[in-house]
Formats: C-alpha cells, structure tokens, sequence
C-alpha cells in the first residue's frame, strides 16, 4: 500500500477555473498546499488517494480559481468610494480630488488601505499594484502584511515636469500636493530606490516596482533613470500613458513625437514595461506597441466614463488579438463599482466593433495580470509550482452557478459572485468572506472614522 503524502491543504470538489488557457477547467477538482505552493491540482479522487492533510476543504461544488489582480488602482480612492469629487475643476463639486488626496497620515492611509484590502478580496482579489500615488508606503505595506494580502507599492507622484497639468488639469496639483510631491529627479530616484528595498525579501507581501506619473509629466531624463533602475532591479517600468487626446497632443507638441515613440526612444518601452490606460495612440504607436511587447493595463470604466471612444478609436481588442498582454484596472474607484471593469471591458469592446471573447475578461484579471505585474512564474494561474493564491466562490443565488464554461467565467470576472474563502501564500486570509487575521467590523469603523478625518481637513484647507 503507498502512503499518502502529507500536505498542508486540500481544496476539494471544485469547480476549477485554473487560469491557465492550454488547460482551462477541472470539474470535481483538487488542489493540493504545502508551505505557500501548490504541488498538485487534478481530478478530486485521485489527489485525494496521493494526498492527506489535517486541513480540507470541501467546497461543494463550488467555483475554486486563482487570486485576482488589478493592475492599476489607487488604493486611497477606494476609501473615498462614492465622493462627488472633480479631476479637472474643484468648483464643480464639493471636493476636489486634489485636495482630499494630500490629506492622509500613517493612520488613515492604515486604516483606509485595509478596507481597500477587504474590499478587493471580498470580489476575488488577491493582489492590486497600487498606481504610485500613495504616501506613506510603509503604512500601507504594514497594513497589507497584517491582513496577508499582496500588493505593489511605488514611489508616490513620481514627476519632475507637470507643465502638462499647469496647462490643462491645473486644480489637480495644488500646492499642498506639490510640497508632498515635489517635482524633482533626484527625489523621485531616492523615493523609488528606497521601495525598491522591499524586494530584499523574496517572501514578502508587499513589492516594490518603478512607477512614474507619467502622461508627459516626466523629463527624459527622469524617464530614463527610472527605467534603467527598473532593468537594474529586475523590476516593472510602469507610467500612465494616453489617457485622453489633449495630454497626447501636448506631449506630441512638446517633444515633437509621441509619448509611446518617446519612450521608445528612451529605452522604457520593452517587455518589462506596463502603460495604464493606452486610450488614445495613434496607428503608428500600436505598431510600436505590438513590436516591442510592453504591457498595458486597459481602464475601460474610465474610457467610458470620459467619452474617450468613438472619437479616438479604441485599439484595445485589437492589439489583444495580435497578442499583446493587456490586463485591467479599476483605476480609481469614486465613480467605477469595484469588480466591474471586466463587463466594461466586454461592453467596450462590442460598442467599438470588436466583441472580446467571454473569457477574456477573467484572463485579463489573472494570466495575463500577473504577466503585467512582472510575477508570471509565481501568480495568475492555478499550476504546479505556483504561490498558492486561491479564491474559492459562494453560490448564494442562481446567477451564481452557470451553464457553461465561458459563460461560468463571465460571470465570474464581471459581476458580484460572493467570495467564501481566500488564500495567500498558502495561508487563508478570508473565510465565510471574513478576515481570519483582523476584526473585520472594527477595521470598517475604524476606516469609516479616518475618511471622516480626511474630509474635515480637506474641506478646511480648501476655505
Ligand atoms: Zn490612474
């Protein structure tokens, strides 16, 4: 008789969505956990006659599938969900973005970035990589770590040129934004150098990587130390690029070519390279694009919400078919419902002449993020080797179960399925869809508290 190999845990009978295309689906299925791999995952049966283990986890049937990753998100917007705030005017409402987001301290970036942490993983997140705009990183890693959720952190408003904003956005940089943020080369490298330290341990939760403002708001040669730096440290080169037409325009008019060819021209453009939003380019950026294989994480809510299409034509579904990783992001969430940039995404796509396959959605949120985040040998798909980050689903009601499978990912990637149980690294982190670390209760109160504080101060410094 051969003895059963003892693991840490098993995941059995799900219905396993396993992110991998060669291989997509495992009815009754199995995963295997030791320490924070996965050393099998297969037909629940016969993992269950290899494998022991003090811990399983029947999940009934339920939909089991890799941990979701947004790639471009600001994680303090999350706390300000619903606040009638303006980009472009602070008279048009109440708040201005601005002012509200130079508000935080240790605490209520603590407190807000743990209730943006049990926000994403209670639809299915399990990484986000923060888009370079959060102050104090430390306390947003520590609220992370305490929580077991993964994340990336960067150097906040990395820029040393915003003429771009003086000129066309200029109530979103006030001037309590740029004495927290100067606009200085030498600032930025030392504040990126010194989150890149993050990745010493390579366990950790919380990761480093190379975040520049970007949209024209970067000197060549900040561009190119930050890239270089990047290549150096083995790490992601990530800046906004081509969100509306005019900041393209003026980016053109500055330099006297695109931002896309210019940072071609700099050597930021490669395959370590992810640009969020990539709304607007022109046909000779998409060639570019499609040669030198950078990422991009696609915002479609936001496309949406600015009216950027059909005006500029959305080559998105386009440069996916001609093999370009794209992944999304939720970007900021005052407007955009957590967990719904892959119905935008579908919804785009078929509004532009060029429907994404169903399933698209749910790999642009786990293959190809992971790819996007610079982590495609560790994350994103359900595969031996891989960390264990596994998301099990509830099935609450019938638009939680589907007749088939692309229409079982669809549904998963794009609407509200509630989430039952979390790992991370091999440790679960949400059960019944509550923390096992933290009180979930008091966290809410205790962020609900600091937003509070955040608006009292931006209201009075605004009078
Ligand atoms: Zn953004």
């Amino acid at each position: 008789m051969s003895v059963k190999q003892q693991v840490d845990h098993l995941i059995v009978n799900g219905e396993i969505f396993t992110g991998e295309r060669a291989s997509p689906h495992l009815n009754n299925g199995a995963i295997a956990v030791n320490g924070n791999r996965i050393v099998a995952i297969g037909d629940a049966r016969s993992l269950q006659e290899r494998y022991q283990s003090e811990s399983v986890t029947d999940v009934g049937g339920a939909i089991v599938h890799p941990g979701m990753i947004d790639t471009h998100v600001h994680a303090i917007s999350l706390g300000l969900h619903s606040l009638p705030v303006s980009i472009d005017k602070a008279s048009a409402s109440k708040f201005s973005y601005a002012d509200v987001k130079v508000q935080t301290d240790d605490e209520s970036t603590d407190a807000l970035t743990a209730a943006a942490a049990v926000a994403l993983l209670r639809r299915g997140y399990t990484c986000f990589m923060e888009a370079g705009t959060v102050f104090e990183t430390d306390a947003f890693a520590a609220a992370l770590q305490r929580i077991g959720m993964r994340g990336m952190v960067s150097a906040p408003f990395g820029w040393d040129d915003v003429s771009i904003f003086e000129s066309l956005a200029p109530a979103t940089i006030t001037k309590r934004l740029m004495e927290r943020a100067p606009a200085n080369r030498a600032a930025v490298i030392r504040r990126l150098e010194r989150e890149l330290t993050r990745n010493a341990d390579k366990d950790a939760l919380v990761t480093g990587y190379v975040c520049l403002y970007g949209e024209c708001s970067a000197t060549d040669a900040l561009t190119r130390d930050a890239s270089d730096l990047a290549r150096q440290a083995g790490v992601l080169f990530n800046q906004h690029q081509g969100f509306v037409r005019q900041w393209q325009e003026f980016e053109h008019a500055k330099y006297g070519i695109s931002g896309v060819q210019r940072l071609h021209r700099l050597g930021a453009l490669t395959e370590r390279t992810t640009l969020s939003h990539m709304n607007v380019m022109s046909d000779a950026d998409a060639e570019l694009v499609v040669k030198n294989r950078p990422g991009i994480t696609w915002c479609p809510n936001n496309a949406l919400h600015r009216a950027v299409h059909p005006q500029d034509h959305c080559r998105l579904p386009w440069l996916i078919d001609r093999g370009v990783c794209v992944s999304l992001g939720i970007d900021t969430t005052m407007y955009h419902p957590l967990g719904t940039a892959g119905m935008a995404s579908l919804l785009l796509s078929a509004s532009v002449g060029h429907r994404l396959d169903d399933a698209e959605p749910f790999y642009m949120q786990t293959a190809n993020a992971a790819r996007n985040i610079g982590y495609a040998d560790e994350l994103g798909t359900l595969a031996v080797g891989k960390r264990a980050d596994i998301v099990v689903r509830a099935v609450e009601d019938i638009t939680h179960t589907a007749l088939e499978q692309a229409g079982a990912l669809l549904a998963l990637s794009s609407s509200q399925i509630p989430v039952d149980l979390v790992m991370i690294d091999g440790r679960v982190v949400m059960k019944d869809g509550r923390l096992t670390a933290t009180d979930q209760t008091e966290l809410l109160r205790s962020a609900l508290r600091q937003r509070r504080r955040i608006l009292e101060r931006a209201g009075a410094s605004a009078e």
